[in-house]
């Protein structure tokens, strides 16, 4: 392949490294391409830039890291360039069409398939490869070409999450709650537990989805991945796209009044009940270990 350009979300980001490593495979002259830290994110418009980029060299292939920011610039590249994309792929094997093996379900599978396309447009999957510095990197500054359609979506504030102790991804305990818990005041009992086990709270899609919590505290596939030593599961039926982000758990107890919900078969303790009696109880039992 002539060219290839790599879109990285920062040199020195290690996933965008990667990208960089991953696509020094596809040919002998690669270009890399970082946006000024000072400019407000806006996908469309640095995809512009990159659409700009990629014309003028001419680049057989544009390749980005498999984070939020990669998908979403390279899928704006994608459309604006009227060519399809593969999101975080694995293994690229060369050829008429091109061959790609990429994760798909939250990491769940992986899929190979052909790309009739040119450029080639794809992200690489985190941790593909190993990270290596980035030789050479150019820092663009979103250029004045892209419209004011193309900046229409942008960050124009950043507030910090307001987190109170643990974060989600670190802690050694989540309590995780689902649409069984049935209201934004029934997570009381989830944030008692999570309190009294030094643990983080989470929840499920259904439950950001509904407004209850903020979408910080969600695991899954579009959340948080964690990796406890236990993740506990109120309320929570365990679809697909949940367990994506709580696979990592050493140990799962789910807590479910349906003994037929998913969850179980994940799970290494089950407690078939309603969570809003069985939760108290544990903490209730912690208390009176504790003596408090
Ligand atoms: C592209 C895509 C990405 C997605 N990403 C995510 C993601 O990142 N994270 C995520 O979580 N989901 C994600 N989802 C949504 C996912 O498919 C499920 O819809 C969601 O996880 C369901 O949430 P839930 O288990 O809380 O709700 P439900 O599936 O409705 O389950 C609720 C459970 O609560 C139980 N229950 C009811 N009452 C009680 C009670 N009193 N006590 C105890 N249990 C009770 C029920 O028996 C049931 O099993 C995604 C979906 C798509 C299509």
């Amino acid at each position: 392949m002539a060219l290839t350009l790599v879109f990285a979300e920062a040199e020195t980001d290690e996933l965008s490294q990667q990208a960089g490593v991953f696509a020094a495979g596809l040919g002998d002259d690669l270009h890399a391409v970082a946006f000024d830290p000072a400019e407000a994110y806006a996908p469309a418009a640095w995809a512009q830039t990159l659409v700009e980029l990629a014309q003028e060299r001419g680049a057989g292939a544009i390749v980005g890291p498999g984070t939020d920011r990669g998908n979403e610039v390279l899928a704006h590249v994608a459309a604006k360039l009227d060519q399809p994309m593969a999101a975080n792929c694995t293994q690229v094997i060369p050829g008429d069409p091109v061959t790609v093996v990429r994760t798909r379900w939250g990491g769940s599978l992986l899929e190979e398939a052909q790309v009739h396309g040119s450029p080639l447009v794809l992200t690489a999957a985190a941790h593909a490869v190993a990270a290596a510095p980035l030789a050479e990197v150019e820092i663009v500054t979103v250029a004045a070409a892209a419209t004011e359609l193309d900046r229409m979506v942008r960050v124009v504030e950043r507030i910090p999450a307001a987190s109170a102790g643990v974060s989600l991804a670190d802690a050694d305990v989540v309590v995780s709650g689902g649409r069984g818990v049935g209201s934004a005041e029934g997570f009381s009992v989830i944030e008692e537990l999570a309190a009294l086990l030094g643990g983080a709270v989470g929840c499920s899609r259904a439950v950001t989805s509904a407004g209850w919590r903020p979408h910080t505290d969600q695991v899954g596939q579009t959340g948080t991945k964690v990796s406890p030593e236990i993740y506990i599961a109120c309320g929570i039926s365990g679809a697909t796209q949940h367990m994506a982000g709580c696979k990592g758990a050493k140990r799962l107890l789910a807590i479910n009044p349906d003994g037929e919900a998913s969850i179980f078969a994940s799970a290494d303790y089950a407690v078939i009940g309603d969570l809003h009696a069985v939760v108290p109880a544990i903490s209730a039992e912690i208390r009176k270990v504790r003596g408090t």
